[in-house]
């Protein structure tokens, strides 16, 4: 249906890459629905164009430069920027209803059944299951609730600094008013649950259609081999199901990577290593010059330095000389 729409975020080049396997696993389970990225401005071009081959729409959000009663409500809550920017999703009035799911989401089964839901549908959260968890829910767009929500959040602020706070705090009655508001569990399989309740993963895990790679470390942080389909570092201390993330990167790898190919050239984008951010000539020259052990720590976390000093013409430099 063309007014009903997937949405998701991206406010940098990072979560862009989880925006990507996103849209492509929603894909291939042949969802009806139009899919909507919203990004920031530090999302690099080439990155955008690679969201324009797998969404339908992709949308710049500036709440900074949007002069509106966002911006105001930033102004008064600088602290609130990223949420600020996720509840700008109400604003995308064009759909009649969208279902809202981070970009550190992955779709494991067709799930365009969650547009029979209502505002606000959405699953528990594994912390404290009387809150729903925001990385994936049922929402309908519209002008009026998207203003309440900005003065809501400039009022109360978030109780826990994010969207989830506000989102929890603004629809209260979720937890009690109407049970088929609940997403079952599975629509938003958090990977911690899995060490937490192992053995309702094992009897029920089967059956996830989303899981959500809710934490510090995300999909992109760690480093893959597509060769010898292995993720290197230590898996379990992110609490993330093996199983789950090799999916992530076997979609990423298989169907990402060649397009990232197509728009950067040739380069090892199996690294958390797109990050061009802030990469201008500018912006570097203030960057502290890093000694060799802090290089290559940033290297071993995925953070190489791919657009300037471990840049592929620097390696090879490097190689260079030591051939000599
Ligand atoms: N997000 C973003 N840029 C950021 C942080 C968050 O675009 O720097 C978006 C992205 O869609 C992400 C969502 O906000 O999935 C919520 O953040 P995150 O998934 O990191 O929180 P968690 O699910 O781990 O609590
Ligand atoms: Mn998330």
């Amino acid at each position: 249906m063309a007014d009903q729409a997937f949405v998701t975020l991206a406010t940098n080049d990072s979560y862009s890459r989880g925006a990507m396997v996103l849209g492509k696993s929603l894909r291939n389970h042949n969802t009806t629905k139009k899919l909507v990225a919203l990004i920031g401005r530090e999302v690099s071009e080439p990155v955008q164009a690679v969201l324009k081959r797998i969404y339908d729409e992709v949308r710049t959000v500036d709440v900074l430069d949007s002069g509106d009663t966002a911006h105001l409500a930033m102004m008064k809550r600088p602290d609130l920027g990223i949420t600020f920017t996720k509840l700008h999703c109400w604003s995308l009035t064009q759909y009649s209803k969208c279902v809202f799911m981070d970009a550190d989401t992955l779709v494991l089964s067709n799930i365009d059944e969650l547009f029979d839901r209502e505002e606000l549908s959405a699953a528990p959260d594994p912390g404290w299951p009387d809150c729903f968890n925001s990385g994936v829910f049922v929402f309908c767009p519209s002008m009026e609730t998207y203003g309440k929500l900005l003065q809501y959040c400039t009022e109360h602020g978030s109780f826990d600094g994010g969207d989830q706070g506000v989102l929890n705090g603004f629809f209260n009655t979720w937890a009690t008013a109407d049970i088929s508001k609940h997403l079952p569990f599975i629509y938003n399989l958090s990977s911690i649950a899995i060490y937490t309740y192992t053995p309702a993963f094992k009897q029920y895990g089967g059956n996830a259609k989303v899981v959500h790679f809710l934490g510090k470390t995300k999909p992109w942080s760690y480093t893959f081999d597509p060769k010898a389909k292995q993720i290197s570092g230590s898996v379990h201390e992110a609490g993330a199901h093996p199983s789950f993330l090799l999916d992530w990167w076997t979609l990423y790898s298989s169907s990402v990577v060649p397009m990232l190919q197509v728009h950067y050239g040739e380069q090892p984008f199996h690294s958390g290593c797109v990050e061009i951010e802030g990469s201008s000539s500018s912006a570097r020259s203030l960057e502290p010059q890093l000694s060799s052990d802090e290089r290559r720590q940033k290297w071993e976390q995925g953070q190489a330095d791919y657009m300037g000093t471990d840049s592929f013409e620097n390696i090879q430099k490097k190689l260079d000389r030591f051939l000599k």
